[in-house]
């Protein structure tokens, strides 16, 4: 194959270069167990930089999303109101506690929940709103905030992809009670795999420390606060070791310009596939003024048309790995069992089966993209 015929993958996970460098310090320094010097350069970086009142590194946002659940106290036949277009751990975090999810549409322009159908979802079980900033692109957060705090209910934000990205100037992760972040392999500041809990309601900020170091107050031993840890309550081991957070240190050193080199690309592919559009073929992502993105994903909604699987084989014979997006969590197994729907979930379905994600990571060129456009073009 020449070059401009290189098979172009889905996802290429980008490294800054330092990561092994800092890593071997902390195999040099000998400090392998958690919350060590890498854990704390990565918490304050995202205190300062997210503005974010207690920043927690966990082994992966699922572990974010399961303190989240321990923290809000979740028990047997609460419910917690999500969206049914979402990853698993977003449900499962809260069924583990024995929650009832209870599953919502998605708004047709940013794919995000559906805001105005919250109302119709709420009983005097719910317990918490979990919105999920899809691709990057903020939830309209300021109803949310308002109806939870009408109805004296928590919200968890999953912004498993929202890193950076902001909702009228704030980041992500940041308005809700709790927020959690993914450093998963396939977003955009990475570890292999590794999340982030915020904490913006300090009321939650000792029982995280005791939830996080298995249910103990090591970490106010740690500071001196006591002479001795014992047990406290439940918790489990939610956090990373040090030579992963080494790893994500040198990342987040670089997570600015990680988010410009994808903005750019982001940008490109909304540039050249603006003609699609307008020709009926596919829709554009649809980002509102009150949000500006992290370029976590580009996805296009194929018209109805076209045979979504057919499109995916075409472009994988011409060598680009595009890929579809959630299955459905109201309609899949464990959503049946476990959750209930309120109200038709028409969009949820449709962009399930309309959706395609296009490749995105740093190392792409425009030509790459060309040849991306070139087979959509011709469908
Ligand atoms: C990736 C992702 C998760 C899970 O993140 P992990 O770090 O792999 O646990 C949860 N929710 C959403 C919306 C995600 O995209």
């Amino acid at each position: 194959m020449s070059e401009q015929e290189r098979f172009i993958d889905f996802n290429r996970p980008y490294m800054t270069g330092k990561e092994l460098y800092y890593i071997a310090e902390a195999h040099f320094m000998g400090k392998l167990a958690g919350d060590g010097p890498f854990t704390k350069r990565c918490h304050a970086w995202l205190q300062k930089n997210l503005n974010c009142d207690r920043a927690f590194l966990t082994n992966s946002c699922t572990a974010a999303l399961e303190m989240s659940a321990l923290l809000l106290d979740i028990s047997p036949g609460d419910e917690v109101i999500l969206p049914s277009f979402t990853f698993v751990s977003t449900a499962n975090a809260f069924v583990l506690r024995g929650a009832v999810p209870v599953f919502v549409d998605i708004r047709p322009d940013t794919l995000n929940l559906d805001e105005k159908y919250l109302p119709f979802a709420l009983t005097e079980r719910t317990k918490a709103i979990v919105p999920v900033h899809y691709a990057g692109v903020s939830c309209d957060m300021d109803p949310i905030m308002a109806l939870a705090k009408e109805r004296g209910i928590h919200v968890v934000e999953d912004a498993a992809q929202g890193i950076i990205s902001t909702y009228k100037g704030k980041f992500l992760g940041t308005i809700g009670h709790l927020g959690t972040l993914s450093f998963h392999e396939t977003k955009n500041v990475i570890c292999g795999e590794g999340g982030a809990l915020l904490v913006n309601e300090p009321g939650f900020v000792q029982n995280a420390e005791i939830f996080r170091e298995k249910g103990t107050d090591r970490s106010r031993f740690f500071r001196g606060e006591v002479d001795k840890y014992s047990w406290q309550s439940i918790g489990s081991s939610f956090l990373p070791g040090e030579l992963v957070a080494a790893f994500l240190w040198a990342q987040l050193e670089e997570a600015d310009s990680i988010i410009g080199k994808r903005r750019k690309i982001w940008d490109y592919y909304h540039q050249i596939l603006e003609p699609l559009e307008k020709s009926g073929l596919l829709r554009r992502p649809i980002i509102p003024d009150y949000c500006n993105h992290n370029a976590h994903m580009y996805y296009v909604l194929l018209d109805k048309r076209l045979d979504r699987d057919i499109v995916l084989a075409k472009l994988k014979s011409k060598g680009i790995q595009a890929v579809f997006h959630y299955v459905p969590l109201h309609s899949s197994p464990a959503g049946l069992k476990y959750g209930r729907c309120s109200g038709e979930m028409t969009v949820t379905d449709a962009t399930s089966e309309s959706l395609i994600r296009l490749p995105l990571w740093i190392g792409m060129t425009e030509r790459d993209q060309d040849r991306a456009f070139d087979i959509l073009k011709s469908l």
